[in-house]
């Protein structure tokens, strides 16, 4: 750590995701954060919570405090992360979003296999159905169904082109969000009273860290120093370019 500055970055992406890298095992994406010094990290697969068991392990492995999530493709194909402080509870509400997919098959040809792999990188199997489907879930039902369960709601990218709150609804419905993750700063949008983050949304190992943030103000990374720095603002970013 750095100072009382505590190095986060909670978007970010395995082999399990459908556009994730083969190479970036839970293993590669800890060890290449450890590298850069993140001290808070979060795993979030696109509507899937398969690989955060072997996330969990490469964590404690490394020093690192592990933050488990997901990528959730709502149905109006908003990106919204969604973080819980426990592995259990994350997987419980990976399965309910798993549910919420159609039935289509993912094509390898085109978007690559979803790979679930142990801390050790050996493949312990592959989710057939596409994660890269949008979830019958709502962006509105979304945020208190995972406010609901204790855990952080992010609308992800939403200045981004496509699959942001701006590109999908027109503008960030106002909502009581754990934080908003922006890509541009300050934001383009209107974001209300809601503290702005930037996240890597790294899918490969060499993104890896590149828009990570700090919270400030606590000695230790946990997730209720996270969740109070969130909501009371106590950020800073080390955003450094778009990509
Ligand atoms: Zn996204
Ligand atoms: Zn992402």
């Amino acid at each position: 750590m750095n100072g009382n500055l505590i190095r986060t970055d909670l978007h970010n992406h395995s082999c399990l995701s459908p556009c994730g890298s083969l190479e970036m095992s839970p293993e590669v994406l800890v060890q290449g954060a450890a590298a850069r010094g993140i001290d808070i990290l979060a795993l979030t697969d696109h509507n899937s919570t398969r690989n955060l068991p072997a996330f969990a392990v490469c964590c404690r492995r490394a020093g690192i405090t592990p933050v488990f999530g997901l990528e959730v493709n709502t149905f109006e194909e908003v990106h919204v992360v969604c973080l819980f402080r426990e592995l259990g509870q994350a997987e419980k509400f990976g399965n309910l979003i798993e549910a919420s997919l159609p039935d289509i098959a993912n094509d390898p040809d085109i978007f690559g296999d979803q790979v679930i792999v142990d801390p050790d990188e050996q493949v312990l199997g592959f989710v057939d159905v596409s994660l890269f489907s949008s979830s019958s879930i709502s962006f509105f039902d979304l945020v208190p169904l995972v406010l609901d369960r204790g855990g952080l709601v992010i609308p992800a990218h939403i200045d981004r082109p496509a699959n942001g709150a701006v590109s999908q609804l027109g503008f960030l419905p106002d909502l009581p969000y754990s934080a908003v993750e922006s890509l541009s700063l300050p934001p383009t949008a209107e974001v209300y009273s809601n503290t702005v983050i930037t996240g890597s949304d790294a899918h490969y190992p060499a993104s890896i860290g590149r828009r990570s943030f700090f919270i400030s103000g606590y000695t230790e990374p946990t997730f209720d120093n996270l969740s109070s720095a969130l909501r009371d603002g106590h950020v800073a970013s080390v955003y450094r370019r778009y990509g």
